[in-house]
């Protein structure tokens, strides 16, 4: 007999096998980012250090990108194109 799901269902049941599966093998995750980080130390300190200017007039760091969209001061901007500095 096969059983027919719903796309919602689907998803439901893919994203419970996810979150069961990233649990179950936290500690491999968790190394594997560690060794990961460590393997690409340059790369990691090159996006915490790399200023960038933004259209908006901000200016942030890569590793702080996120937070800088969401900000008031952003809000505005015209275009997304940035400048490395
Ligand atoms: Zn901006």
């Amino acid at each position: 007999m096969r059983i027919v799901l719903s796309p919602e269902e689907r998803l439901e049941l893919t994203m419970a096998y996810q979150l069961k599966w990233r649990r179950d093998h936290r500690g491999e995750i968790k190394a594997y980012v560690k060794q990961w980080r460590t393997d690409n130390g340059e790369h990691v300190r090159a996006w915490q250090t790399t200023r960038v200017e933004c259209p908006c007039g901000g200016r942030y760091t890569l590793a702080n990108k996120a937070r800088h969209c969401q900000s008031k001061k952003h809000e505005k901007c015209p275009r997304e194109e940035l400048v490395y500095i």
